[in-house]
């Protein structure tokens, strides 16, 4: 009989490194047996520690504390902080727009209200109270702004909007108001930032005349930032690197051999599985293999067949291996080396692997150029926690070979299948 207190986890591992079920099988239900065998066990040597259960890399935080807390994984998230976070202008202009959106803005009835002073009226024009309404809106500076940007026929509407409606709506891009609607959102953040920081300038700084109003000001930084943005683009086109967006397959360099990797999972039961396709410069496969995982998320299934892939190209000697995946943040953490990002058992793995004295990059495909791995991915069943490799192309998936475009790329000749596993001696 296992006790459980007395007993550490690296004690149930097989010699070979494969889980001692055996020893805990009975003991456990169904499903948090397939939750084990998505994880990596673990070396002899590794000792016990209590981990957090609330966050993926078993450290405490305040802010999954209070997700457990709230009864809601994904936190608490408003809408309008949605907008905020896709808001495309300047950082800056997006984290005053979120002090704006939660009345955060020291205005000077904000100011009375927090017993900071004593008078909340605007000190450009006289009215009684200097809200965020009034500043943005109605005071003689907005207004002026205002009738300059905003159709005449719809400035009314436009100033008498509900103000937190007025912010979202504007801050979503809407472009009914606008005289010159291309990408209003920025413009209109733009305004409402220039507006606030002339306010202080005056309150603050009253001795310096500012060389450009409002309006000038706003679209002088909308141009730079226009022109950043087209710089940032041209830059990012003209860079030769692994993140551009691949759509099609496209064959390794010579003496090299691309492997396609993906992992899938059952968004209903949890259950994943990985496979991988390894081709050459001609398209001859390489390799191809399957496997379940058992439970675990999407990114971790990637991970294991990424793991996987490396394990099996290793065994097989290949010296030069392009390994291509379709899953942006699986992509990420490898390239970056952040171990740490993720709590991932298969990851330190990954690292090792790629330590060796071998050639391997890692590339990122889109979906479409990543079709035949996708469908190897689900040859086996999640729950079989079965590895499968294939040495010839399997029937299963010949059509989706041709469609990836390897018939294309050696020139309408049949698809040629090399007997890897019998030339390089695999495992
Ligand atoms: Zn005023």
């Amino acid at each position: 009989m296992v006790s459980v207190s007395s007993t550490p986890v690296a004690t149930m591992v097989n010699p070979d490194g494969s889980w001692a079920w055996d020893k805990f099988q009975d003991f456990l239900p169904s499903s948090v047996l397939l939750a084990i065998a998505a994880v990596r066990p673990p070396s002899a040597h590794v000792t016990d520690h209590i981990g957090w259960g609330g966050d993926d890399r078993r450290i405490f935080t305040v802010k999954s504390a209070y997700s457990l807390c709230a009864g809601d994984d994904q936190g608490i998230v408003s809408p309008l902080w949605k907008a905020v976070s896709k808001y495309r202008g300047l950082p800056r202009i997006r984290l005053f727009f979120w002090l704006v959106f939660q009345g955060k803005i020291l205005t000077n009835s904000e100011r009375v209200r927090r017993h900071m002073s004593n008078d909340p009226g605007c000190g450009l024009c006289g009215a009684s109270v200097e809200d965020l309404s009034h500043l943005f809106r109605d005071c003689i500076e907005a207004r002026m702004l205002w009738s300059r940007v905003v159709k005449e026929e719809k400035l009314t509407g436009f100033l008498t909007l509900d103000f937190q409606t007025w912010l979202a709506s504007n801050f979503q891009n809407l472009q009914d108001f606008s005289i010159n609607p291309e990408d209003w959102d920025i413009a209109f953040g733009t305004y409402l930032w220039n507006i606030w920081r002339r306010r202080n300038e005056r309150l603050f700084s009253p001795d310096i005349i500012p060389s450009e109003d409002i309006y000038h000001r706003s679209l002088r930084m909308i141009a730079e930032l226009g022109r950043a943005s087209s710089m940032l683009r041209l830059h990012q086109h003209a860079a030769p690197n692994l993140t551009a967006d691949v759509k099609r397959w496209e064959a390794p360099a010579a003496g090299w051999i691309k492997i396609n990797t993906d992992g899938s999972r059952n968004t209903s039961t949890g259950l994943a599985s990985c496979g991988g396709v390894g081709r050459d410069l001609e398209s001859r496969w390489c390799f191809e293999f399957a496997k379940g995982i058992g439970s675990c998320s999407c990114l971790e299934a990637e991970f294991w067949g990424i793991y996987e892939d490396l394990a099996t190209a290793w065994s097989l000697r290949y010296p030069r291996v392009f390994i291509e995946t379709d899953n942006r943040e699986a992509y990420e953490t490898i390239v970056s080396s952040n171990s740490r990002k993720v709590g991932s058992s298969i990851l330190p793995s990954i690292f090792e692997l790629l330590s060796r004295s071998w050639e391997v990059q890692v590339g990122f495909v889109r979906r479409e150029g990543n079709v035949v791995a996708d469908a190897i991915s689900r040859l086996v069943l999640p729950t079989s926690l079965e590895y499968r490799r294939w040495l010839e192309v399997s029937l299963a998936i010949r059509d989706l070979v041709m469609a990836d475009g390897i018939h294309d790329a050696i020139s309408g000749t049949q698809l040629p299948i090399q007997r890897a596993y019998d030339d390089l001696g695999g495992r």
